[in-house]
């Protein structure tokens, strides 16, 4: 590790916070875009409860919370692994059984895994049980985060390359990794291109799209098979296509993306952001409005 393996070892060093700093979510934008998208389509019920659950600084706006699992993942350490679920490389297919469980192999400590079991948590409180060991608050922030990764395509991305995190690209002139191009640069690049580095034009004009363009599939998206509350794992099979089709196509290793990858990506990844926030709603809304829950209150 001395002399001169130093700088060898500085190299390691640098590359693993890279990796660790992408392998983790959508970045701020696409996590606040995504919350703020649910917000719009809380019911009343579901509102005052996330509102209950919400510390009092984020003054009812769950948005404004949306990357705190992203704060908190070296304080959390096992917390890690729950931010995507990757497949066989080359599979372009997920199966929860097959799927979901750490690098070290524990099973259902994956994103898919963590959006049931967090779904789960809030629900017991449906289920009055008066007295819980849960973090309400935290497991409300862990779902709402978790419901934008698995959207992110390269969350459910291959194992070989962590989800893209290992493929070295060009996003125009800047050195980056496709993830981090994923969870980041086609946001920061379409804000800065067409909406005047203003977040909330951008929501608003997914907002539109769902009321507009997508309005005759967008009731389809909320509902799940059978009536469960939560069904995370069609969510992961669409992004893994996603990542195949989209992704990982023309962007091997040491290519730079430009026009042609950045806007025929982008449409995308905002109907991404449009699915993750209308599902978080209908999840929240479904968890907080449950008969069992009225009939207990
Ligand atoms: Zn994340
Ligand atoms: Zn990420």
């Amino acid at each position: 590790m001395m002399g001169g393996n130093g700088f060898l070892w500085v190299w390691r060093f640098a590359v693993l916070l890279q990796l660790i700093g992408g392998v983790l979510g959508w970045g701020k934008e696409g996590h606040y875009a995504t919350c703020k998208i649910a917000e719009e389509y809380l019911t009343e019920d579901a509102k005052a409860a996330v509102k209950r659950l919400l510390p009092d600084y984020a003054g009812g706006d769950l948005a404004s919370l949306c990357s705190w699992p992203d704060e908190i993942r070296f304080h959390y350490h096992w917390s890690g692994a729950l931010h995507y679920v990757d497949t066989p490389d080359f599979k372009c297919n997920y199966e929860y059984c097959r799927d979901c469980h750490d690098s070290s192999g524990h099973k259902d400590m994956c994103v898919t895994g963590a959006i049931y079991n967090y779904t789960r948590q809030l629900e017991a409180v449906g289920n009055s049980y008066a007295i819980t060991n849960y973090n309400l608050t935290e497991a409300l922030l862990f779902l709402s985060h978790f419901v934008g990764d698995v959207h992110q395509p390269l969350h459910v991305g291959f194992t070989g390359d962590l989800g893209g995190n290992t493929i070295i690209v060009r996003w125009y002139r800047r050195k980056t990794n496709l993830h981090h191009v994923w969870d980041t640069m086609i946001i920061d690049s379409a804000l800065k291109t067409f909406y005047q580095s203003d977040l909330s034009q951008m929501i608003q004009t997914i907002q539109r799209n769902i009321t507009d363009g997508w309005s005759n599939d967008v009731p389809s998206w909320g509902e799940c098979a059978s009536n469960e509350t939560v069904c995370p794992d069609p969510y992961a099979s669409e992004s893994i296509k996603l990542a195949c089709k989209y992704a990982y196509r023309n962007a091997t290793p040491g290519s730079t993306l430009t026009d042609d990858y950045f806007l025929s990506r982008l449409p995308i990844v905002e109907k991404r952001i449009a699915q993750a926030g209308v599902r978080l709603a209908a999840i929240l809304n479904q968890v907080f409005d449950s008969p069992k829950q009225t009939a207990h209150e």
